[in-house]
């Protein structure tokens, strides 16, 4: 079977179309400037070159009009006819606490997404237009929804409780939710593949660390807890996000700076984090490289950033009393050997030792492997993040439950 991955975001839409037989990739691509002017369809059949399609998306319904015309086409099309599609999954960002797992779509879905509009306003209104779009346009085929939130539903109270008045949480849903659970779900799985035991068995810690970075601690196959919270700006420093910061900073900011709530908020989601810091940039690529002409400030955001990832991998090895397996994904933690190096510095005392030869260059010249010590006492993974596997997994497995 053929099952469509869609990610749609407010003015992007992006997808992949996955054969499930072997789980391989016949295309993939991206709608882009949705709404705008100017938008494109970049579409990429596997093995050949990738195609710029020019046309006006006045929506998403004439996105995936676009994409489908794209897959079936011709010359760079990969499938014959719109039928061979049996599923599409659908990535979504808030499922609130009403999804604690992945669901087939219908009416009732629908509207518990649409419940969660005000907790992810930005996100939640475009992953509908995206699964309205393909219920209109391949009526009869199954869609379901992979939530980013529900990996991390299982949560203990005392870990997803902020200390606030406790009708802030009974009225207004006031909680930590947690983010990227696809990827930790994923990278999880992955790494007690790659061990060879029973997920149920391990102590996982894993850093999703990309332009949004949150760790979480997976106990027993189970997220007891993460850092991202009752919305994507908490934990970490992020490219353009503070992560935690005292929350008294924010009245403090918006009387001396006259601000209103909302410019704050915008100054903490798009210019504070290792951009705010550096004055460089958001990319960890451009401030290694101004790190390394000596600029002082892009070296301090850098080190604010792995000393609060390790300040969380600390904190969440206690949390679990013990911890397996520490695993790095997503574009930083993915190809950046010094910030891995530096987020285990000091786990010494723990027994937990990189290789600096496998951190440097993982063995089996893979993208994936173990980059610890045979002695360390917890293994050391860099695994690439897969969340549109994960979103045909996931989709199989409900279909399979039908
Ligand atoms: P997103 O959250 O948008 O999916 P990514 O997971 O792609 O983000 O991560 C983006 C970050 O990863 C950027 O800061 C970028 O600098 C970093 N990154 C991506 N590729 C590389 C690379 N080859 N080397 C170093 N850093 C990289």
């Amino acid at each position: 079977m053929k099952v469509l991955v869609i990610n749609a975001g407010s003015s992007s839409l992006k997808y992949q179309l996955v054969n499930t037989e072997d789980e391989s990739v016949l295309a993939k691509g991206n709608a882009e400037r949705i709404g705008i002017s100017d938008s494109c369809l970049k579409h990429t059949p596997a093995g050949k070159d990738r195609v710029e399609l020019k046309a006006e998306f006045k929506d998403h319904t004439d996105a995936i009009k676009m994409v489908m015309e794209a897959l079936l086409h011709p010359e760079y099309g990969v499938i014959k006819d719109m039928s061979e599609i049996g599923a599409v999954g659908h990535r979504v960002v808030h499922g609130g606490e009403k999804f604690s797992e992945s669901v087939l779509i219908n009416d009732e879905v629908m509207e518990a997404i649409r419940d969660n509009i005000e907790l992810a306003p930005l996100h939640n209104p475009a992953n509908i237009m995206g699964i309205e779009a393909c219920r209109k346009i391949m009526p009869g085929v199954p869609n379901t929804a992979v939530f980013d939130t529900a990996f991390h539903q299982t949560m203990p109270k005392k870990a997803f409780l902020y200390a606030v008045p406790y009708e802030a949480y009974e009225e207004y849903g006031v909680r930590r939710y947690g983010f990227h659970g696809t990827s930790h779900k994923y990278v999880a799985l992955r790494a007690a593949g790659i061990l060879n035991k029973p997920i149920e068995s391990l102590k996982i810690i894993t850093c999703h660390l990309g332009n949004g970075s949150s760790i979480t601690a997976v106990k027993n196959g189970k997220s007891v807890d993460t850092s991202m919270g009752f919305t994507p700006l908490e934990g970490v420093p992020m490219g353009t996000r503070s992560g935690n910061i005292d929350p008294a900073i924010i009245s403090y900011m918006m009387e001396k700076k006259n601000l209103t709530a909302e410019q704050v908020n915008e100054t903490l989601n798009k210019r504070s984090g290792v951009l705010g810091l550096s004055g460089v940039s958001s990319d960890f690529r451009d401030l290694a490289s101004a790190a390394k002409q000596g600029i002082e400030r892009a070296k301090i955001a850098l080190d604010v950033f792995v000393y609060q990832v390790e300040k969380f991998i600390g904190a969440y090895a206690v949390a679990m009393g013990g911890v397996d397996c520490i695993v790095f994904t997503a574009g930083i933690g993915e190809n950046t050997p010094e910030i891995r190096k530096g987020a285990c510095a000091n786990l010494g005392f723990m027994g937990i030792r990189i290789d600096k030869e496998k951190n440097n260059n993982i063995p089996g010249n893979t993208k994936e492997g173990i980059i610890s010590t045979d002695d360390s006492r917890a293994a050391v993974m860099v695994i690439p993040t897969n969340e549109e596997l994960m979103i045909v997994r996931e989709t199989m497995d409900l279909l399979r439950e039908v």
